[in-house]
């Protein structure tokens, strides 16, 4: 049985592919496209909130990261989100997008004095990560109160979840303070005692393979926390806690799986009264509110077959699904076929390999999957892939980043595109690669008038 969303989202899924290729979006021209599904973000948006709902005051921001394309962040910004960056450009982009900087929360593992002043002075929450950055802070504030809330992160070592590299709340994460160390809960409780403008507590456990009740968990030790400092310290100091993201995502079929209110219910069980609405809850989620809503559209260029496998040659690999390549076990994709017209294949299906462009043997999306049998001129469709696919661009290959556009289609079944990003030109990849300074490494050489210190401007670009 499928629900209700997700019925819509595969209808207006497939007639935005098919109008993709009759309008010419997707083609000779432009092989590659990323589709996002308006509503589909926008119902994400709306089933989040409806999920907090309560006597809570809650600031949902999205995790830039997870698809920081500035029309997506400006759609978030209107549909009331806030946004939670972690480093310099996503901060940028969030501006760019137009959220205020009450809006913001800004948690990269490694900012700087630069930043850190930036945020301060701007009244931007932050999450501080450890106790060098603690006293670095200190400096910076000297006496002043800082602008916005400050919270730190903390690591609850609850363990992992199923994907390692996903996993934040293991004993050696390099996220936060690590509590069940020896030592660590004394030290915050002093470190909350000497700074009065420390207000917030964050645990951000894992991401995609972490199971509910370890994120509940987590949340749990940060709570119990929050009450330990408030009581020792005789007054209200932690106001704030960010329960950081995470909601998994089933990437084996079109259902919201497990929904925010599962996630809700999970963490009512474990700790009550998270919601009684003494604290102020922030939330960063990223994948869960987008993944589901995106689309990689790829021409099929050729199919061959090798050693008894059938493979299809298409131009998404590596650059556009980065982590399905490198990792397939953990991050495998739903992939759909279409034809040369762009409308769901049906007929006899084929064991085959989903190719990319990219030049190394791995470059694959899809192994031994049974899909109905591809020619050259198809469409192949790697399915939700709306956070961290094409919004995560890796250079490889120098294969430009694909253009993206989003849609909406209307009761009568139109559809209407709205372009997101461009398609980065080849002049561009060529511009980032170095090109102004083309003679740089050459002018180095004897007998080019270049040595260290000769004075000539070439040298001069080149060392400064
Ligand atoms: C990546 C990240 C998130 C978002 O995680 P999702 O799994 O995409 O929901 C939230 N908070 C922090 C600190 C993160 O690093």
């Amino acid at each position: 049985m499928s629900s209700g969303l997700a019925q819509r989202r595969r209808t207006a899924r497939e007639a935005a592919l098919t109008r993709a290729v009759d309008d010419g979006l997707l083609g000779p021209q432009s092989p590659l496209i990323g589709l996002l599904d308006v509503d589909g973000v926008l119902a994400a948006v709306d089933a989040l909130h409806q999920a907090f709902d309560g006597p809570a005051p809650v600031q949902h921001t999205f995790a830039a990261k997870a698809c920081g394309l500035v029309p997506v962040l400006r759609l978030l910004a209107e549909a009331g989100m806030g946004c939670e960056v972690a480093s310099p450009g996503e901060l940028e982009e969030a501006l760019a997008a137009g959220f205020t900087v009450d809006r913001l929360v800004f948690d990269s593992p490694a900012k700087t004095v630069e930043e850190l002043e930036f945020a301060l002075a701007h009244g931007i929450a932050i999450n501080l990560d450890n106790f060098q950055e603690l006293a670095r802070v200190d400096r910076l504030l000297t006496g002043r109160p800082a602008a916005g809330p400050v919270g730190l992160r903390v690591n609850p070592q609850v363990g992992a979840g199923a994907i390692g590299a996903m996993s934040t709340a293991t004993s050696t994460s390099k996220f936060g303070v690590a509590l069940r160390d020896p030592g660590a809960v004394e030290a915050v409780v002093e470190a909350f005692a000497r700074r009065p403008w420390l207000n917030r507590l964050h645990a951000h456990v894992g991401s995609q393979g972490c199971p509910l009740p370890l994120i509940a968990q987590g949340i749990r030790a940060a709570y119990e926390l929050a009450e330990q400092i408030n009581t020792t310290l005789g007054r209200r100091q932690v106001t704030g806690l960010d329960i950081g993201g995470g909601l998994p995502v089933d990437f084996g079929s079109d259902e919201d799986r497990p929904t925010y209110a599962e996630y809700v219910a999970e963490l009512r069980a474990a700790v009550p009264d998270l919601f009684d609405g003494r604290y102020t809850l922030v939330t960063e989620f990223g994948r869960s509110l987008l993944a589901k809503s995106g689309t990689i559209a790829s021409l099929v260029e050729y199919t061959k077959s090798a050693g008894g496998r059938r493979i299809a040659v298409t131009h998404a690999g590596a650059q556009v699904a980065t982590r399905t390549v490198f990792m397939p076990d953990a991050w495998p994709l739903r992939v759909g076929v279409f034809d040369a017209a762009g409308r769901p294949k049906q007929g006899p299906t084929e064991v085959m390999d989903i190719a990319g462009p990219c030049c190394f043997a791995g470059d694959l999306t899809a192994v031994g999957r049974e899909l109905p049998a591809v020619e050259p001129g198809d469409v192949v469709a790697l399915y939700d892939t709306g956070a961290y696919y094409f919004s995560s661009h890796f250079s490889y290959n120098s294969l430009p980043r694909p253009a993206v556009y989003g849609y909406r289609v209307d009761a009568a079944g139109q559809v209407r595109f709205a372009p997101v990003r461009d398609a980065q030109t080849l002049r561009e990849v060529v511009e980032e690669s170095g090109a102004a300074h083309v003679d740089a490494l050459v002018a180095l050489l004897p007998g080019n008038g270049s040595l260290p210190g000769d004075g000539s401007d070439r040298s001069a670009e080149a060392t400064a």
